[in-house]
């Protein structure tokens, strides 16, 4: 849905942002990088919408070990795929997800058994609070899963780039049963990581709608990570539903309990839930906010009765639900 802002503000550099950041500090502002976990339900944004588009590549090899430092504004998946070509190994799984690199750390990006945070040695930041650049080591970020010390602080930090350790040694994470079976779909290798990276491409083009041709955000809500005592609870009454361990509790498949719901398909004016990925809402465009409202209103709703548990929004909303 497109909307229009008071003004924008184009970052290219860190000392672009030394200079222009404390003279935004008091204005409501919104940072901005590929849009594609963006919601926007209310169009007219009055404030500043700030886009870091800083381009910087470093590497240091000692050994077998690869330092980067990447900017914020250059596209993920680009990095994955140079990275690759170079023999720098450990994104692999990472392919193809949607984006640009300062966004990665904002929910710790993750896929197929393998999260930003595994290969994030530290991340640099412009702190709103302090009017200064910092940088956070991974534990401070407080990754978790779609978490990060960004998210406990809303509008305080802006990511501007990215310090990764690599491998020149491969270590594919090949867990996930579709990731295996889509390498020996093409006679590929479990122990080379351009097949895992081939695999999970032809996964997600296969399983998950295209944001050109129907847009869509992704997973719209997180897989709730509940404690022992509820996961227990449902699945007594649900045996089947798919469960994983995850740090401070079990994470239930909310795609899942969505499916069940029989809520595939189901659609409130032009938004839907997509025919064969529940965990994602599609738009056909030109719709109502009101009607996505409901639409999430009512799968939120019909899953509470149901498991009840509740759903968080993954995305990042712009206006109120
Ligand atoms: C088809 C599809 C598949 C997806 N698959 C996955 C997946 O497998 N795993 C996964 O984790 N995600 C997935 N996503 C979500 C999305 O790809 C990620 O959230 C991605 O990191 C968003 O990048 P972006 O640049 O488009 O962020 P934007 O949409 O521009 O912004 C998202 C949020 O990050 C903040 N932000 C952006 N840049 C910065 C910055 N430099 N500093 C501070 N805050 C910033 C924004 O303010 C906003 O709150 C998917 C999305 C789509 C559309």
């Amino acid at each position: 849905m497109p909307f229009s802002a008071g003004r924008i503000l184009k970052l290219s550099s860190v000392e672009n942002v030394s200079v222009s950041m404390p003279e935004i500090a008091g204005e409501e502002r919104l940072i901005l990088g590929g849009g594609s976990n963006l919601v926007i339900l209310n169009p007219i944004f009055e404030g500043v919408v700030i886009r870091p588009e800083i381009k910087t590549w470093l590497s240091k090899i000692q050994g077998t070990q690869v330092l980067l430092e990447i900017g914020a504004g250059h596209l993920w998946h680009e990095v994955v795929i140079s990275t690759l070509k170079k023999g720098w190994y450990g994104l692999e799984n990472l392919a193809l997800i949607p984006g640009w690199v300062g966004a990665a750390p904002f929910q710790n990006i993750g896929a197929y058994g393998v999260e930003f945070k595994d290969f994030c040695e530290s991340v640099v930041l412009y702190d709103f609070d302090e009017s200064a650049v910092v940088e956070l080591n991974s534990d401070q970020m407080k990754f978790g899963y779609r978490h990060s010390i960004l998210k406990d602080n809303p509008g305080r930090f802006m990511v501007l780039s990215v310090r990764l350790l690599l491998s020149t040694i491969p270590k594919p994470i090949v867990d996930y049963g579709a990731v295996q079976e889509g390498i020996a779909a093409f006679n590929g290798s479990k122990d080379r990581p351009e097949d895992v990276a081939k695999a999970v491409m032809a996964i997600r083009r296969t399983k998950l709608p295209d944001p050109e041709v129907f847009p869509n955000v992704g997973s719209f809500f997180k897989n709730p990570v509940v404690g022992q005592e509820v996961a227990d609870r449902v699945s007594k009454s649900h045996p089947q539903i798919p469960s994983y361990l995850e740090t401070g509790g079990v994470k239930l498949a909310a795609g899942w309990m969505i499916d069940q719901l029989g809520l595939k398909g189901f659609s409130v004016g032009q938004f839907g839930v997509h025919k064969d990925q529940a965990l994602v809402l599609t738009h056909a465009g030109n719709g109502d906010a009101d009607d996505l409202r409901t639409l999430i209103r009512t799968i939120r709703v019909a899953v509470k009765d149901e498991f009840g548990v509740s759903l968080q929004i993954e995305p990042t909303l712009l206006g109120r639900l």
